[in-house]
């Protein structure tokens, strides 16, 4: 790929901004096709789910301006609510001066979960698994030849014992299985059934769920980007001047509350989740399960909070950083069978399960950016409304060019409602 800035996107018409993609990705335009075909063909829909009746669309747009670990990346994003897309490749375009986004990921190891009941004696029995570890790794790591060629398989075994649930103490083995380029979901379910007679037979107890954690605090990923003070001054269409370092500071004191109170972290984490669902959804992996590792993350220390950190380096530059899990793949799952997930996968160019870990990532912070650095300064709403207007001119009636004249009319108006709207619809009809 050539840049991730493509001067000029916004205003092109829907059908040059693909040509326009396809080119600034060297990909061919059949690559993307599937962006304009509906994404998904009814009849692959129904080899999906059960009981299929057609596919259900959601806008698919282009993250610019990225640049992650060095290399240039145009982002699809999948999502219904406007500002996104614009706020994420705004605040990437800022990222750029220095160098954008730099990523770190841990091993795609995930946790898969074992229970068992009816254990006499648990910490005997916590012993014995321990003692026969080995073998049970073994035993495991012959289940999926495929991701045990490519590095993967069975790497760790741990035994707690649950002494307060409900129906008295328990014993929960976790496997650690390193997936490769899975997100590993059915990968692990069907290593934890392999183990399950063997862990009956050394503790004697009664194996019941084998099932993958989607905390997934093993696969850890970490982006980081330093927004330059300079960078982060602006005049707002009002004329009011935010310098660099108001709005700097404005950030960081916007993060902090995040930090410390659960009621404003869970918005601030929606924020970050706006971005990372984004890209999760347009490449065909497993929102939900993103969605519940991030938030079951974000309380593992006793205390919801903030999944980012902002404050400023030695220069007085902004810093940002977001650590989570993100067990995603770009085999198996809907990957490999939804065309436009692998259009999406192609766009993005990458290799492994990381690399995509590591976009997402930065796409996450890059979001949370955008809406600190609104909420900081003029306000959310503001930025939100010119967009938010033109959803309520269309749900109030407005075609063509009446769409964006209602829009400008009720942001103007500071009357952003649908009876402004039908009013003014109606106004004109007359
Ligand atoms: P999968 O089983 O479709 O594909 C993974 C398989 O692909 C591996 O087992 C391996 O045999 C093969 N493979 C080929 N090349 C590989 C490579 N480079 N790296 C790794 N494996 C490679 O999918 P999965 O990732 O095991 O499971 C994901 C699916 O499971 C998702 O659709 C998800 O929605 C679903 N799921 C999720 C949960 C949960 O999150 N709790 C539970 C059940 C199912």
């Amino acid at each position: 790929m050539s840049t991730s800035r493509i001067a000029g996107f916004y205003n092109l018409p829907l059908d040059q901004r693909l040509r326009k993609l396809a080119d600034a990705a060297k990909l061919d335009l059949a690559d993307l096709a599937a962006f304009q075909e509906n994404g998904l063909p009814a009849a692959q829909a129904d080899k999906m789910v059960e009981n299929a009746i057609g596919t259900y669309s959601l806008p698919l747009g282009i993250g610019l301006n990225f640049i992650v670990d060095g290399h240039e990346v145009l982002v699809p994003m999948a999502i219904e609510e406007p500002s996104v897309i614009a706020g994420a490749s705004y605040m990437a375009k800022l990222a750029r001066t220095a160098g954008g986004f730099t990523t770190i990921s841990s091993e795609p190891e995930m946790i898969g979960q074992i229970q068992i009941l009816d254990v006499r004696d648990l910490v005997h029995a916590s012993m014995e698994i321990m003692n026969h570890k080995d073998e049970l790794l073994a035993e495991v790591d012959a289940v999926d030849p495929v991701i045990k060629k490519i590095g993967g398989g069975a790497r760790d075994l741990e035994v707690r014992i649950m002494e307060d649930s409900p129906i008295g103490p328990f014993l929960v083995v976790h496997l650690i299985y390193d997936v490769r380029d899975a997100m590993g979901a059915n990968a692990v379910n069907t290593a934890c059934e392999k183990l399950a007679a063997s862990l009956e037979k050394i503790t004697g107890g009664r194996v019941h769920l084998r099932i993958l954690s989607n905390l997934a605090d093993r696969r850890l990923v970490t982006a980081h980007c330093t927004i330059p003070l300079n960078e982060l001054g602006f005049i707002a269409d009002d004329g009011l001047i935010f310098t660099g370092q108001q709005v700097r500071d404005g950030i960081i004191e916007a993060w902090a509350f995040a930090a410390v109170d659960p009621y404003r972290a869970a918005t601030h984490n929606k924020g970050i989740m706006n971005g990372v669902d984004a890209v999760v959804i347009a490449t065909g992996n497993d929102w939900r399960a993103i969605e519940a590792g991030a938030h079951a993350y974000a309380s593992s220390s006793g205390c919801y909070t903030s999944l980012s950190t902002w404050g400023k380096d030695a220069n007085g530059d902004l810093t940002g950083e977001l650590t989570m899990p993100m067990a995603v793949g770009i085999v198996g799952g809907a990957t490999r069978v939804h065309p436009a997930a692998q259009a999406a996968l192609k766009l993005l160019g990458v290799k492994t399960a990381s690399e995509l870990a590591g976009i997402i990532a930065s796409v996450g912070l890059a979001q949370n950016l955008a809406a600190l650095r609104a909420l900081a300064t003029e306000g959310i709403q503001r930025g939100h409304m010119s967009l938010h207007a033109r959803q309520v001119a269309i749900a109030a009636g407005a075609t063509g060019d009446l769409i964006e004249k209602i829009a400008l009319q009720m942001v103007t108006e500071k009357k952003v409602r649908i009876d402004r709207a039908e009013e003014i619809l109606q106004a004109r009809n007359k």
